[in-house]
């Protein structure tokens, strides 16, 4: 084990489900691209969240968003391709990823949003503790792609306020051609139970921004509603088994980038097809949460990865 801060980077890496058991902590890069060090790709106030997380897109405010480098996951359409899958980031310390926590807190950031942090928690926690003793007081969401061990999930239990994770597949064999994790159905089903029982129902503040719960998003993907079907399905059953509320949230947005064309995803989902997802969300009583416009599917919501604020 290398200590990194207050808390260890395991040797062989198993910190995702993926396991692979890189020797990250002698430099050996991981499945996931991440090594012995830690790197960050942008840290800045996002507006194109949800509503409760980064409210009105013309105000001056939004989540404090910080993009971690890398990603467990491959998914052939990711629209941040660039740092998940590509090498874009810049090396930094846990004391300045604890200052620019600190910053986003200063600069009207409603919460800090971690994007795809789960190979770098022996820093980020680290740094989360201690900007806490400098007093950032923000609630943190983890925003993840839910493909999450069980054990990560209760690591982060005193740590995430809101989860902000997606539901990619109901099936196996879908999960492999466009993420190639065939055990992402169950593994995210688990991961989702988790987190619904230690965050519990949502709680807003008097503004509406969300301070505490889960938010599922579901981007639906051209040519595969009967996945989607079966993916709003399965929160249907997570909702009546757990009995804890969370916020289901659609989206429209997908874009074919990186190698989506390769994958029979070279096009935008049309409306008819989008419709039917919404329809079938109606039918099963998932409405408490957000549907995206179908005119959102533009490739403003992905920021330029410019190692703004790192
Ligand atoms: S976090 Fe990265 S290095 Fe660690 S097990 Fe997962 S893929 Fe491998």
């Amino acid at each position: 084990m290398k200590e990194v801060g207050t808390m260890q980077l395991p040797n062989p890496c198993t910190l995702c489900p993926r396991a692979c058991r890189a020797d990250r902590a002698h430099g050996q890069r991981g499945f996931c691209g991440a090594d012995g060090t830690l790197r960050v790709a942008r840290a800045a106030l996002h507006h194109w969240e949800e509503p409760c997380l980064s409210g009105d897109p013309n105000a001056a405010t939004g989540s404090g968003t910080v993009f971690f480098s890398n990603c467990a996951l491959r998914c052939c359409y990711c629209q941040n391709y660039p740092i998940s899958q590509g090498d874009v980031g810049k090396e930094i310390t846990v004391e300045r990823l604890t200052e620019i926590f600190l910053a986003l807190q200063k600069s009207g950031a409603k919460n800090l949003n971690l994007v795809t942090a789960t190979q770098y928690l022996p820093w980020a926690l680290p740094a989360l503790d201690a900007a806490r003793a400098a007093g950032f007081a923000l609630p943190v969401v983890y925003n993840t792609g839910g493909y999450e061990t069980l054990e990560t999930v209760k690591a982060l239990a005193d740590y995430v306020d809101i989860w902000l994770a997606d539901v990619k597949y109901a099936s196996p064999d879908l999960a492999t051609e466009l993420s190639a994790a065939r055990d992402y159905p169950a593994v995210a089903e688990a991961a989702l139970r988790q987190m619904l029982r230690q965050t519990g129902a949502p709680v807003y503040d008097a503004d509406g921004y969300l301070q505490k719960g889960v938010i599922v998003r579901h981007l639906a993907l051209p040519g595969h509603t009967d996945d989607s079907f079966a993916v709003l399905a399965l929160l249907a059953r997570i909702r009546n088994e757990e009995g804890v509320p969370f916020i289901p949230s659609l989206m429209s947005q997908f874009t074919p980038f990186y190698k989506a064309a390769e994958h029979n995803l070279g096009r935008r989902i049309t409306t008819y097809e989008y419709r039917k997802v919404i329809d079938e969300a109606v039918r099963l009583g998932l409405t408490d949460g957000y549907m995206q416009e179908k005119s959102s599917a533009r490739e403003e919501y992905t920021p330029p990865f410019d190692l703004e604020g790192v």
